[in-house]
């Protein structure tokens, strides 16, 4: 297909959910169906495209003359830079202004004589605006959920505990009454789960909760896709996956793409990036001179809050545990202010701990010194650890990342969970459990396997992820063309 006439080629126009955790593993699937010969359209917002340019160069987003990036609005009001976007307004704006600008983008492609007209869509689940350009094109549209199967089912099951009147919640004394220990048995793929580890949005007494519905309203518009991916695979969230494709349209298990990607081995593909803040890559060097498993890595993603009693409980919970650290501390990690960080922790850990704002964090996670994580359980940053064959300690903020945090911990026995009350003891007693104990060390061996597993996903040829990969393209993507 890769010498096709560049108007035969197949055109996917691939459309990431406005945020870090989307962009990533979007632009690899990008990257993966460009080297089995599409031609790829990538749609930034407007805002994100400026930021990029910004953390990674003036011509980091020129592309190839068949991977290229366009841009649309994303309808919300100018706002800083460096800071990540509020998360419901974006929900709220891209869903109520990005359909016009979208169409408008399809039309000027398929109208120009420099690229193939578009053959599919490739857009993310949160973003299904998008669906009703591709049915009035008549072209394929896959819907890729970046977050994990298991969070993903949740979600799905939203409408049901708003149905069983499980949610929104009567008053806001069933925040802390014991009432999110409700064990629900109901869902076909999940044998049990406690409402609290149900993706948050349901934790609201508000029935017209903006996020509650939005996420409902997104997975019921699922129903007219073309097919649904995941960056997972079988072997992990096997029972999940089943669960989802009872109630479907085709769910394919993809990931981790972060694997995957690893065929794609053209060097000005690999160049293009997606970190909206500048990586400081030195840390890979400071992380050369340690011995392996030897370090915690430390990390919240690019959306965690905290407050800055928090941040200070997690320094010392770390100076504490005498274990060396590498702790990034995003700029816009403590809310409202500039994280302040005690001068003595600065003094204490001087010698033993490094601190950056932001890395290359698939590499950190790669690197044989990294030897547990401390991560707010992030899908990718999930990934990412069980793919480095690495533990963690999970600290869930928001969303999904509390199922993700209780599949970690009580499924794939990788995880230990840390009291959403933070203290510096509770700190310091789970990492070193995590680098020194015992079940540290049952919970290495099993994310090792994790990790081999993995592996023999995205593998090439055998792999399950692999070939669902070549499935969805066969079946899916191409069926347009
Ligand atoms: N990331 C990174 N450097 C950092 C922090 C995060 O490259 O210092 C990347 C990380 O590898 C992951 C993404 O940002 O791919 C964060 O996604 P995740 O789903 O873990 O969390 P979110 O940011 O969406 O909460």
């Amino acid at each position: 297909m890769g010498s096709l006439p560049v108007s035969e080629k197949p055109h996917a126009l691939c459309i990431p959910y406005p945020a870090q955790g989307h962009i990533n593993p979007m632009l690899k699937l990008a990257k993966l169906l460009h080297f089995r010969g599409f031609h790829i359209t990538f749609v930034n917002t407007e805002f994100n495209h400026k930021r990029l340019l910004k953390s990674r160069g003036p011509t980091s987003l020129d592309g190839l003359p068949s991977f290229r990036f366009e841009t649309i609005p994303d309808g919300l009001p100018v706002s800083d830079f460096d800071a990540t976007q509020d998360i419901p307004s974006l929900c709220e704006s891209t869903r109520r202004t990005c359909l016009p600008p979208f169409r408008d983008l399809l039309h000027q492609l398929n109208t120009s004589s420099d690229v193939p007209p578009v053959t599919c869509i490739v857009s993310d689940g949160v973003m299904s605006f998008t669906l009703d350009a591709a049915h009035e094109l008549g072209i394929p549209e896959v819907i890729f959920w970046t977050t994990s199967a298991c969070g993903f089912l949740c979600y799905v099951h939203y409408r049901h505990l708003i149905e069983k009147g499980l949610t929104p919640l009567k008053d806001p004394s069933y925040l802390t009454d014991g009432y999110l220990d409700t064990v629900i048995d109901w869902i076909p793929g999940i044998k049990e789960i406690r409402l609290r580890d149900i993706p948050t949005f349901i934790r609201t007494t508000n029935p017209d909760e903006f996020m509650l519905d939005f996420v409902t309203g997104e997975c019921a518009r699922a129903q007219r896709a073309s097919a649904i991916i995941l960056n997972t695979f079988d072997a992990l969230e096997h029972d999940v996956l089943e669960g989802l494709s009872s109630i479907l349209p085709p769910v394919y298990s993809i990931g981790p793409l972060n694997l995957l990607i690893n065929d794609v081995t053209d060097k000005d593909l690999k160049s293009i990036g997606s970190n909206l803040w500048k990586e400081e890559t030195e840390c890979l060097e400071w992380l050369d001179t340690k011995e392996p498993n030897s370090v915690v890595y430390v990390n919240f993603g690019s959306i965690t809050v905290m407050t800055n009693k928090q941040l200070i409980e997690f320094a010392w919970g770390l100076a504490n545990s005498n274990q060396t650290f590498l702790w990034v501390i995003r700029p816009d990690l403590v809310g409202g202010d500039n994280a302040v960080l005690p001068a003595e922790f600065v003094q204490e850990t001087k010698n033993r701990g490094r601190l950056y704002s932001w890395c290359p964090q698939e590499q950190v996670l790669a690197h044989p010194a990294i030897g547990g994580f401390l991560t707010h359980s992030g899908w990718n940053s999930t990934l990412e650890s069980m793919c480095g064959g690495v533990v963690m300690v999970c600290w869930p903020f928001f969303a999904e990342q509390q199922t993700n945090c209780r599949f970690s911990c009580k499924e794939w026995g990788i995880g230990l969970e840390i009291d959403s009350d933070v203290t510096m003891e509770g700190v310091e007693r789970l990492v070193t459990e995590l680098m020194e104990g015992e079940k540290g060390k049952e919970m290495k061996k099993k994310a090792l396997e994790w990790k081999k597993m993995a592996q023999e996903a995205a593998s090439e040829g055998a792999g399950s992820s692999f070939r669902n990969l070549e499935t969805v393209v066969q079946r899916v993507l191409l069926a347009g063309t």
